[in-house]
């Protein structure tokens, strides 16, 4: 049985537990077995996945910039990635605006009797400083807080100034390709526990997750699922397609244990090395795209998030019976697209970007409390769309520049034995 059938199951096992163990309600499973083992476990998992992240783009990315003999394929590989990242984020928030206008989520509900208590807020980030603040005033703290632009940013410096000292860095280079076999050793590592981490950290979720908290906003469930998975196994697909003429098929059988990773963890960050080996080993992507696409994708590109936003703003424009207008709309895009940019892939922060959205457009913040609640499961499907997103941009530039070992991608068992 191959790890990611394995990691598949293991899955599906947390689920069926975790919904056994939520319907019976048993003190002893919910305190010591999912709030006390498989909290533990699952806590562990995610923390031996964060572990990898910074290491593992420190060196790959070195690698990768030392594997370029041209300096000018970084700033292309650059060039492209963003372009199409913030592409593809402006097109799955437009089409789910649309998509949520058509079904109408919100209509008809009060706010009456919602706690609006635990509702974080947060400002607009200004864009300059966005950019400006891509520049680390100290790269260990960069380093130790995973900053991921600021990490990306010195590392090319550091990268380039390699390049241009010539043979003198020749050691350097070699320590670094070391250093990179064995980051993605302890990837391998890490990763021959997946199965276990998954189920437990899946069987916690839907062990909380209680049935009755989707009911009331069911609308708006079912249209930002649909919305979503339109946007991975359609337009993502589509764009692939068109772009490359690889095989979508491939893609999905492929990308599936970084979106298993996703969903479990809820977050893009944490999953980077999945999402890393995914498209290299099993894609054939050469590094010196995906070392820089993959940790860049992880940070500003947020498909799934954007389209979150699209039809949660949608929502409680319904329910507050606003009508927000075409510029209102175009608005909660712009924003959405400057939000993702600026805020990391960590877990539910997707919420928190979602009150700059409506500050923006005047709509009462207290209104995300209605959907706090699904939040949760809603972030995990969002995530594995996002991180779907950051693999087929790679592919894509990866195939642009003739960095891409198609043999590889095509073979179904490329990558298999390591998951
Ligand atoms: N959890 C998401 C991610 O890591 C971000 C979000 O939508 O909250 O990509």
């Amino acid at each position: 049985m191959s790890l990611t059938t394995k990691i598949m199951l293991g899955m599906i096992a947390g689920l069926i537990f975790g919904v056994i163990a939520n319907r019976i309600n048993v003190p002893f499973i919910n305190d010591y077995l999912v709030d006390g083992l498989f909290h533990m476990i699952g806590t562990a998992f995610v923390n031996a996945l964060k572990m990898l992240v910074v290491p593992l783009v420190v060196f790959s990315l070195l690698t990768g910039v030392f594997g370029i003999s041209d300096v000018r394929l970084l700033g292309r590989v650059g060039g492209k990635a963003f372009g199409l990242y913030i592409l593809t984020t402006a097109v799955a928030i437009a089409v789910a605006i649309a998509i949520a206008l058509l079904i109408g989520p919100g209509v008809g509900f009060t706010m009456e009797g919602v706690d609006t208590s635990a509702v974080q807020t947060a400002d607009a980030p200004s864009v300059w400083m966005v950019f400006a603040n891509i520049v680390p005033t100290n790269p260990v703290a960069a380093l130790a807080n995973t900053e991921m632009l600021q990490i990306i940013f010195y590392v090319i410096v550091v990268g380039i100034a390699g390049l241009m000292l010539g043979e003198a860095s020749a050691p350097f280079v070699k320590a670094c390709e070391y250093m990179n076999d064995l980051m993605m050793k302890v990837v391998e590592i890490v990763m021959a526990f997946a199965p276990i981490g998954v189920f437990c950290l899946i069987a916690r979720v839907f062990a909380q997750q209680g049935i009755e908290l989707f009911v009331p906003v069911m609308a708006y469930v079912v249209t930002l699922t649909g919305a979503l998975l339109l946007h991975l196994f359609v337009t993502l697909m589509i764009l692939l397609k068109v772009m490359t003429g690889l095989s979508p098929t491939q893609f999905i059988r492929k990308i599936r244990p970084a979106q298993v990773f996703a969903f479990s963890t809820a977050s893009s960050n944490a999953t980077i090395p999945v999402t890393y080996r995914c498209v290299t080993s099993r894609m054939g992507v050469d590094n010196s795209v995906a070392s820089f696409s993959i940790p860049l994708g992880a940070t500003i590109n947020m498909d799934g998030t954007a389209i979150m936003q699209g039809v949660a703003t949608v929502f409680l424009a319904n329910v507050y019976g606003v009508d927000l207008g075409l510029s209102g709309y175009i608005t909660v895009i712009a924003m959405a697209v400057l939000a993702s940019i600026g805020t990391a892939g960590v877990p539910g922060v997707g919420l928190v970007m979602l009150t700059m959205v409506l500050t923006q457009v005047g709509l009462p913040i207290e209104g995300i409390a209605l959907i706090l609640g699904v939040d949760r499961l809603m972030d995990m499907i969002r995530t594995a769309v996002n991180i779907t997103g950051d693999a087929v941009v790679t592919v894509i530039v990866g195939k642009s520049e003739g960095k891409i070992d198609v043999g590889v991608y095509n073979d179904p068992e490329a990558g298999d034995a390591e998951g």
